[in-house]
């Protein structure tokens, strides 16, 4: 339980004035605790070490002899290299200094020196950051590494942190209960914390690490379960007694016989609307599975029920290729759609959102545009989201609410391996499309390296003379110096001039307009432009079923879930597609990952592999996922510990102890305080 000291402001400590504040502020630093909180996004490591155990490009320290005299070269007036050799250990490597010429009269042949920089194995060379005339002295072995703003320096906060421990440590409570402490054997929190921190040893560091971990798995699972046993034992949903002769023949009616797959959700989705608790269910199936059908469907039986439905998306091209798609399959039995995004505006607006109060619209489709306070149902029974983890929990809570306790359906085409999904999805049921239409020819992908680019376009040429068309994707829109990546506008300059006037090339990325965007779209699913050169706005839902060609450029950049996104806009006809992966990966797991991107078009295999190789830009994507936000647990890398603590907490919620035992006194508190038990949702 937090304690009084620790809830007040950073301010109280000696050397924190306004400014200070300011910039902790912006750091999301207000009281104590939260400065307490704030952990190093890593250390550094001060130890001396042995050269043999270096990685490239690590940062090391080593102590050696100054083997030769040092040489000092001048680029222009300020610019300055000075080079030596030094003897550490078994190694004769090269330092370089760059711009600190006086350093050159403090190294004697012979005497020791101790240097700090980065390691460069190939050239046995070290790029010096510090440097010390003498032997290694050891102040501390690692030392924290925070991300700061504004004014505050990375040593300042050190400080404050210091200062913080110091003076309030002693209010540090602890908060796992003590049998699950002891059956893990973790640190206790104070020790812990003050690891974090100032980590005495490795060993100290992840033992520090590991208390957490299982701390914030702890916590966010008790909400998890807590939600779930509530979510079962309150009955508030609406029971939608829909026409199932009706919505037999629309099935029957529709261009295709449905999967065994998507009839196995459809029932699993007709049963929770029908049933009087409100439907939470996640809807996993991959690019091209179906999913679209599945959420007409759904709202098709919402209609027989009397009610209305809306179904938000992520991107406005998507709103648009959803709003067509559902008016296709639904307006034929008499279902009223509209769309709404915010290009949708005046009068036009205007009478959407009239017609949408009075009951008159059945199916709203839109972006965030229909989370707006302006945007009112008559009587709201549905709730859908495509690509959910693009939304935050706030956003899906607020269209939610837009209705009374409507049932929601969380759609996404983001394979979650199984282990994961139940874990994290704990509070939600989940069904899972397993299983492509009929006829689907598999997406062949090939890796080719970049100075193969002639031979791939050789290859892109040759499809689009059989009169289809390709997506090229990039991934930025303009040159950056920090990446030496292609970006979508010189590769549309010069694939424009490498086609000339044969094949017409468009150009897509974010920067555009809404309307451009579309225009572009347009032109493409036209036909009108044969190749698309776009960033990864393209990722979602858009359907060119004549695109039978994509080539992704720097592929190794891309995380495999986004690959394999970026991949499933073609393939959606019913020609044979490719998609072909440029990359030079420098890494084994990057080879690996490009190798099983050609092995294989399952996205799940896909994402059990990613989960296994960890490669660097996880499957999940970065920021957006909307998935909880855990300041040390890393959800894959720490999966294991996710499924223990998820257990505990299934156990503790389950048990009569829980709810009267004062051992369990805090988190029942802290249950209170998060809401969960006043029956308040938090998705
Ligand atoms: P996603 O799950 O990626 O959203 P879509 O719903 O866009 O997939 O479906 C991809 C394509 O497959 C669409 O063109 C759709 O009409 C078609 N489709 C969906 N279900 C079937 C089916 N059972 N048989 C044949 N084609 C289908
Ligand atoms: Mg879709």
């Amino acid at each position: 339980m937090a304690s009084k000291g620790l809830q007040s402001s950073v301010s109280i400590l000696k050397g924190i004035g306004q400014e200070t504040e300011e910039s902790l502020a912006a750091m999301g630093i207000f009281t104590i605790q939260d400065l307490l909180d704030y952990f190093p996004y890593r250390y550094e490591d001060y130890r001396l070490k042995d050269l043999a155990d270096a990685q490239h490009e690590e940062r090391v320290t080593v102590e050696g002899k100054v083997h030769s005299e040092p040489s000092l070269m001048y680029f222009g007036r300020k610019k300055s290299r000075l080079t030596v050799r030094i003897l550490a250990g078994r190694y004769l490597i090269k330092v370089v200094f760059f711009n600190q010429p006086y350093l050159k009269s403090k190294m004697e042949i012979n005497e020791t020196v101790t240097i700090s920089g980065k390691w460069d194995q190939h050239r046995q060379t070290i790029t010096a950051l510090e440097f010390h005339n003498g032997p290694h002295i050891k102040k501390t072995d690692f030392e924290p590494v925070y991300s700061t703003k504004g004014s505050i320096s990375v040593k300042a906060l050190r400080k404050f942190i210091g200062l913080a421990l110091k003076e309030f440590g002693h209010e540090i409570r602890e908060n796992i209960p003590e049998s699950l402490k002891s059956m893990y054997k973790l640190q206790d929190r104070l020790l812990a914390m003050k690891s974090m921190h100032f980590p005495s040893s490795q060993e100290d560091m992840k033992q520090a690490r590991r208390r957490f971990v299982y701390e914030e798995f702890l916590y966010f699972q008790l909400k998890m379960q807590a939600l779930r046993k509530f979510e079962r034992e309150q009955t508030s949903g609406i029971s939608q007694n829909y026409d199932i002769k009706r919505l037999k023949k629309f099935i029957s009616s529709l261009p295709f016989p449905l999967t065994n797959a998507q009839k196995r959700v459809v029932n699993e989705i007709c049963k929770d609307m029908k049933s009087p608790y409100r439907m939470n269910r996640l809807l996993q199936g991959d690019v091209g599975s179906g999913k679209t059908v599945v959420a007409a469907i759904g709202l098709f039986a919402s209609f027989t029920a009397g009610f209305q439905g809306a179904l938000m998306v992520p991107t406005e091209i998507l709103a648009e290729q959803h709003a067509e798609s559902l008016f296709e399959l639904l307006s034929p039995s008499g279902l009223t759609i509209a769309l709404l995004t915010s290009s949708v505006k005046g009068k036009k607006r205007r009478e959407i959102l009239e017609r949408c109060a009075a009951g008159e619209i059945d199916v709203l489709i839109g972006t965030h545009a229909l989370i707006q306070e302006e945007v009112v149902f008559d009587n709201l029974g549905l709730v859908i989201t495509d690509e959910q983890h693009r939304f935050g929990v706030e956003q899906r809570r607020v269209l939610r609410e837009k209705g009374e306790n409507p049932d929601v359906l969380f759609m996404t085409a983001t394979p979650i391996p199984r282990t994961l999904a139940i874990t994290v999805f704990g509070e939600m049921d989940v069904s899972i499309i397993d299983e492509m239409p009929a006829g689907r020819k598999a997406i062949e992908t090939y890796w080719a390296k970049h100075d193969m680019l002639d031979r791939v376009l050789g290859f892109v040429e040759k499809e689009l003379a059989n009169g289809h068309q390709a997506y090229v994707i990039c991934p930025l829109i303009e040159e950056s110096d920090k990446l030496d990546v292609q970006n979508a506008i010189d590769v549309y300059n010069m694939l424009s001039q490498h086609f000339q006037s044969k094949y017409k090339v468009g150009l897509m990325h974010g920067r555009l307009s809404s309307d451009e965007k579309e225009m572009v779209m347009k032109e493409f699913s036209e036909n009108a432009v044969q190749l698309l050169v776009s960033t990864t706005v393209v990722e979602v839902g858009v359907n060119v079923p004549n695109a039978t060609m994509m080539m992704i450029y720097d592929a190794e950049r891309f995380g495999l879930a986004q690959l394999h996104q970026l991949r499933g806009r073609v393939g959606r006809g019913s020609e044979q597609s490719y998609c072909i992966l440029l990359a030079d990966p420098r890494t084994e797991v990057g080879k690996e990952r490009m190798k099983i991107m050609t092995e294989t078009n399952d996205g799940f295999v896909l994402s059990e592999k990613d989960l296994e190789l960890r490669g660097p830009g996880d499957f999940f994507g970065k920021k957006q996922s909307g998935l909880p936000d855990f300041k040390v647990a890393d959800m894959i890398h720490d999966y294991r510990a996710l499924e223990i603590a998820r257990n505990d907490a299934k156990t503790l919620i389950d048990s009569e102890e829980f709810w009267t035992s004062s051992e369990y006194e805090s988190l029942r508190a802290y249950l209170e305080r998060t809401g969960v038990l006043n029956g308040e949702k938090l998705d």
